[in-house]
């Protein structure tokens, strides 16, 4: 296939064109993968050890390297440099949590047999090949690199397709793993916009998409024709539950936080509040009195709160909910506009009241700075209009009785809720955090994000004890046996598997 004009990627908060990068044709993808493929036997047979060792290495480099990869992020996204650290950070964790505990999770298991003596079996977790990560442009370092990391600790090798909008960070990232010393066929970036995507699909053993549930439809639908195993980590809608006994100072500060980060283009940023009417009236206070504190800017330095937002398409729609949401009868009571004195896509943080679930601003995806608070009656009805949602993705409560807060998280529909904290399972690596209804399927993080990417597969060994030349799968002494083994089992649990 022919070549296609290359990308051209801009900075958000200049508008400048900052590079260009290929837009890779099938053609491109399908060599990508067929270099990983033939390195994939070696990687794999090098052992988790020596693979956790390498990936420890690629982590150390990046870390050292962080000024450097922090202004990559800032350059292509516009985020403030607190939002490239946490991508940082929050990667080095990851990389640190599969690099110690995949040796083990993977470790062949001993399972019982229905003959425990005469048989034995152990189940192998066997990397499912080449495996391919489709990510999007919100956290160019984290969302792209952060399923890779598991996948090649399980003896995969990976193929990662980079937003068109921000390619540079994962280029930048995988240059500093060749640098580190991972092979370089085992982890490639192919560049590209959407077709580069479905291509990548069409060629690979395992796909990762982190996207918007739209793409997800698209990706599974292929995925089930091919029968390739795959994940999904798409849009939400989270929701934020401050019952009546908070401290108000903290509710109100950690709503702004889980809102605000990388100026609300998070998927699991906060985005509906439910506040109990008792404290209705005093928490939109607070929460005023704190938004007025934020600092807004292009700027660098960690005293920054929200920067500049990376694509138009995102800013618009912000206008639009807003725009729904007052002809429906809602209030801004701060911000609501664009921030053009500070660059083309700032945009200021937003609180918006009387709202309900009539306003596109509480039932479509935000993909940027907006608050929406409603005033409930009770932790029932808080509860019931946080599951009225086709998304399912994070979720957050806020009070000082803990097992009340434990107890009202339990009944939220979604992957995960935190109690008194916004986004903090996403980055604790030894949790699972994904989507359920329409944000997703599978799970990243934790074991159960490390066994997404292998194939269980079961090997029984016969001691031929009591084998004899046979044309039935059910000989007498077999038969006896299972009849025994019935009789028995309820008495003798150690016998039975
Ligand atoms: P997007 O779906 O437009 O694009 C995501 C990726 O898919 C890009 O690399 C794009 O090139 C590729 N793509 C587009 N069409 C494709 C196709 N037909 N086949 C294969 N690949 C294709 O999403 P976006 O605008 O880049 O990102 C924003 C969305 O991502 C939001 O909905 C957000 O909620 C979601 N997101 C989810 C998570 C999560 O962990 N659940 C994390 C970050 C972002």
């Amino acid at each position: 296939m022919t070549a296609r004009p290359p990308l051209t990627i801009k900075n958000p908060i200049t508008g400048d064109a900052i590079g260009s990068a290929p837009n890779s044709t099938p053609d491109d993808v399908q060599a990508a993968v067929t270099r990983a493929r033939a390195a994939q036997p070696d990687w794999d047979a090098r052992g988790a050890q020596s693979r956790a060792r390498l990936l420890r290495l690629w982590g150390d480099a990046l870390w050292q390297h962080r000024a450097e990869v922090i202004e990559t992020i800032r350059r292509e996204t516009g985020k403030n440099e607190t939002g490239a650290f946490l991508e940082m950070i929050v990667l080095d964790n990851v990389i640190e949590y599969y690099a110690k505990h995949t040796p083990r999770l993977l470790r062949p298991q001993r399972r019982r047999t229905l003959f425990p003596v005469v048989q034995y079996a152990r189940v192998y977790y066997r990397p499912h090949g080449v495996t391919g990560f489709i990510t999007p442009w919100n956290y160019p370092y984290l969302n792209a690199l952060m399923d890779a990391v598991p996948a090649l600790a399980a003896g995969n090798t990976a193929v990662i397709k980079p937003s068109e909008i921000t390619p540079f960070t994962a280029q930048h990232a995988v240059s500093l793993a060749y640098r580190a010393g991972l092979p370089r066929d085992v982890l490639h970036v192919v560049t590209g916009d959407g077709a580069t995507g479905a291509a990548l699909v069409d060629e690979v053993d395992y796909i990762s998409l982190t996207g918007s549930t739209a793409t997800g439809r698209t990706v599974a639908a292929r995925a089930a024709e091919r029968l390739i195993p795959y994940s999904l980590e798409l849009g939400g809608k989270d929701p934020l539950i401050v019952l009546d006994d908070v401290d108000l100072d903290l509710a109100a500060t950690m709503t702004l936080q889980g809102a605000l980060e990388n100026a609300g283009q998070v998927c699991m940023s906060t985005e509906r509040v439910y506040v109990l009417d008792a404290i209705y009236d005093r928490f939109i206070d607070r929460l005023i009195h704190y938004a007025r504190q934020l600092i807004v800017g292009p700027q660098a330095g960690y005293d920054v709160h929200v920067g500049s937002m990376t694509n138009e398409r995102e800013v618009q729609r912000c206008e639009t909910q807003i725009a729904d949401a007052v002809g429906k009868g809602a209030h801004v009571v701060f911000g609501g506009q664009r921030h053009p004195d500070l660059g083309p896509l700032f945009f200021e943080p937003t609180i918006l009241v009387d709202v309900d679930h009539s306003m596109d601003v509480m039932r479509d995806e935000t993909f940027g700075p907006l608050i929406p608070v409603m005033r409930v009656r009770s932790a029932e009805e808080a509860i019931r209009l946080a599951n009225d949602s086709q998304y399912g993705l994070s979720s957050a409560v806020f009070s000082r009785d803990l097992k009340r807060g434990e107890a009202v998280a339990c009944r939220i529909q979604a992957g995960d809720t935190s109690v008194n904290r916004t986004q903090f399972v996403i980055g604790t690596p030894s949790l699972p955090s994904g989507g359920q209804k329409e944000s997703g399927i599978g799970r990243r993080g934790g074991p159960e994000g490390l066994m997404r990417f292998v194939t269980p597969k079961a090997v029984l060994v016969d001691r031929m004890w009591i084998s004899r030349p046979t044309l039935t799968l059910l000989d007498p002494l077999l038969y006896r046996l299972l009849i025994i083994q019935r009789a028995l089992r309820r008495w003798l649990p150690f016998i039975t598997p």
